[in-house]
Parts: C-alpha cells; sequence; structure tokens
C-alpha cells in the first residue's frame, strides 16, 4: 500500500538520550529519568524502552494515563506518578504496582491502608506540590512504605542561595522519615555538585538535549532535529510584504521559498520576524535562510537570497539548537520541546 510520505519531519536520536542519560548517571551516581508529558514530547514509550535497556531503573510521570501508557514497557515498580493519587485514581492505583508520590497528608491517609511502595515529596522551599514543614509531625509517615523521599529545586538553574536553603531543610525534613533513598537534583540540579546527588537524581531536560545552565553544555548532546520540505519558492518584488499583516517587506527583488512547517506542529509564532530582523532560521547545504514575516499554522517563509540553488522539493533543515532558539524567541527550552510532535511524525535513529 502507498502511504503518504510526512512533509515535515521530527528526528528524534535515542541513541543521544541514551548518552545523555549514561553521562548524567555517571556524573550523579545514580540517574533516574523524568519522562512525563511523552518525554516532553519526544515519545515516551520509545525513550522509556530505550533508557530501561540502558539500564535505567526510576522513571517518573506526572500522571496515571503516562503511567498506564508504560504499564508494558517497563516494570510498573519503577514508575513515579509525581501528581500522587486522590479519590478518584485510588482504586486504580492499588491495583498496580506504580508508586504515587504522595504530596499532601490527606494523600497519605489515602495509601497507608493500602499499604504498599510510594514515594514522597517534601516541599523544601518550591512552595507547588509536597508535604510543607509545618505539616511534618512524628507520625505522619508511620505505616508507609516509603522508596524514594524526594524533593524540587525552584532554582537550580540559577547561582542561588535558594539551594543550599532548599537543600538543608530537605536534610532536616527527610531525616527521621525512613525512606530507603533520597533524591533532590533535577538536570540542573545535578551541576550543583555531589552534595545535591543523594541517592538517586531526576534528570528531564538534559536527557533531550537541553541545556539550562551553562554547566551542561560540556556534556549534553542534541537530539532533536526537523526537517521541512520546501513547497514553492519564488521571485518576490521590492516593496512586497510577506505573509498574514505583511510585517516583512522585501527590501530589493529577492527569492523567497516557503516551507512546510508551522505553529501546528510546534514552530511557535516567536519565531515570526520583527521587520526585517530574523528570530528563526533554517540551513541548506550549510548555508543559513533566515525565517522571514509571520509563522503560519502549517508554513513558514524564508530568504533564500544566500542559497541559490535551493528549488521546490529540497528539503531544509531548521535551527533547534535548544537554549540559542530559547533566547531568541523567549520560549522556555522545556516549552519548545513540549510543544514539538502534536502533528509532527516522530523518525527515531534506532
Ligand atoms: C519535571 C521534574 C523533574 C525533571 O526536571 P528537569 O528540569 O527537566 O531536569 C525532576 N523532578 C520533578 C519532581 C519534576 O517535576
Amino acid at each position: 500500500m502507498v502511504e503518504p510520505i510526512a512533509t515535515a519531519q521530527l528526528q528524534i536520536n535515542l541513541s543521544a538520550i541514551v548518552e545523555n542519560w549514561k553521562t548524567l548517571n555517571t556524573i550523579s551516581g545514580c540517574a533516574g529519568a523524568a519522562v512525563k508529558a511523552n518525554a516532553y514530547g519526544l515519545g515516551a514509550e520509545q525513550v522509556s524502552k530505550a533508557l530501561y535497556e540502558a539500564g535505567c531503573r526510576d522513571f517518573f510521570v506526572a500522571n496515571w494515563d503516562e503511567a498506564n501508557q508504560l504499564k508494558h514497557i517497563i516494570p510498573q515498580n519503577m514508575i513515579s506518578v509525581l501528581n500522587g493519587i486522590d479519590d478518584d485514581n485510588i482504586e486504580f492505583a492499588k491495583a498496580h504496582e506504580f508508586k504515587p508520590v504522595l504530596n499532601t497528608p490527606y494523600q497519605i491517609i489515602l495509601w497507608r491502608e493500602n499499604g504498599g511502595l510510594c514515594d514522597l515529596m517534601l516541599d523544601s522551599g518550591i512552595n507547588r506540590l509536597g508535604i510543607a514543614k509545618d505539616q511534618m509531625d512524628a507520625s505522619l509517615f508511620d505505616g508507609l512504605n516509603i522508596d524514594i523521599a524526594m524533593s524540587h529545586l525552584a532554582s537550580a538553574d540559577e547561582d542561588s542561595a535558594n539551594n543550599e536553603t532548599q537543600r538543608t531543610t530537605y536534610d532536616n525534613m527527610r531525616a527521621n522519615i525512613g525512606s530507603r533513598r533520597n533524591s533532590l537534583a533535577n538536570s540542573a540540579g545535578i551541576m550543583l555538585g555531589t552534595d545535591y546527588h543523594y541517592d538517586l537524581s531526576r534528570p528531564g531536560i538534559a536527557l533531550y538535549g537541553g541545556i539550562v545552565c551553562d554547566a551542561l553544555n560540556a556534556y549534553i548532546k542534541p537530539v532533536v532535529s526537523i526537517k521541512a520540505r520546501v513547497l514553492q519558492t519564488r521571485m518576490i518584488r521590492k516593496g512586497q510584504g510577506i505573509g498574514y499583516n505583511s510585517t516583512y517587506i522585501c527590501p530589493e527583488d529577492m527569492m523567497v521559498a516557503t516551507a512546510s512547517l508551522g505553529y501546528a506542529d510546534g514552530y511557535m509564532r516567536n519565531f515570526s520576524s520583527s521587520g526585517l530582523e530574523s528570530k528563526g532560521f533554517a540551513s541548506f547545504e550549510d548555508r543559513k535562510l533566515p525565517i522571514i514575516g509571520r509563522i503560519s499554522m502549517d508554513l513558514i517563509t524564508l530568504d533564500t537570497r544566500e542559497s541559490v540553488n535551493i528549488v521546490e522539493g529540497d528539503w531544509i533543515e531548521i535551527d533547534f539548537n535548544l537554549s540559542e532558539i530559547s533566547k531568541l524567541s523567549s520560549i522556555s527550552q522545556y516549552e519548545l520541546l513540549t510543544n514539538l510532535g502534536n502533528r509532527h511524525v516522530r523518525q527515531y535513529d534506532c
């Protein structure tokens, strides 16, 4: 049977994800993997399978749907559900071996009767989710079988005194809980040093090529590349506007290409040019192609004056260096990744 061929391709280098995990596993002593939000948009099943085969034994998802999706891919008792349990999901949770990350005294009560293995979130200062300092009391954790007592850093990607404050608070909170393992660091937290490593780190973004602090630069390999097909090339005359609202006015007669990629693929409107100044770029045969005008739902337009060979049907490569394009677009590296892949056909290297 003849199948359609995608005109925009999201290519995911699973070997690079595995290499990034191995690097972080070595640096931190022992690394798990945050595979929530469909492994940051890149495909939770494929990523989890590859990391499991590489030796990863702790996987973090946000909710029960995400855990359910992985139940035949990796052993259930290696999956932690960060958002915890509630009245609606307690029956599902009891019927499986996933570990809820208990976040509140109510969740502890819900889980205690069941007695299965669980994890615990201690809020050491992010003031978001987790047992707070003033909720701690000696009997709160009685009868729980706690694997990981974790906490989460608010400012690991900054050189902030908050990191040390949170670490000390975490040490005090976890002291008499009787957990099997302790865990504090996310990707950026790993680079804060061995004091932050404990028994397990929980990297997410860095596995997928994100460079969220300078220290990661030396270690992390890029994972994602995006290719788009040129659908049309045309000469546009001086003074003509390009795309919606004509935000780019051609300064001279110039060749322009239109390619198959848009904000519905996760290539956000922030990459639209600001007047003549481009914020998004692609390349063709090592020549840089600035994106001009607005990003549309399904299309981008490119200035091809530097690349005279380009013709209809060629493939261009979109510049997706996460830390650089994050600065250019003012979109976080996390959002740039998780926005990808709703329409894209994902292609894996193995
Ligand atoms: C998402 C998440 C992580 C991973 O964070 P990164 O910054 O992507 O490395 C770790 N721990 C918790 C609790 C999380 O929610």
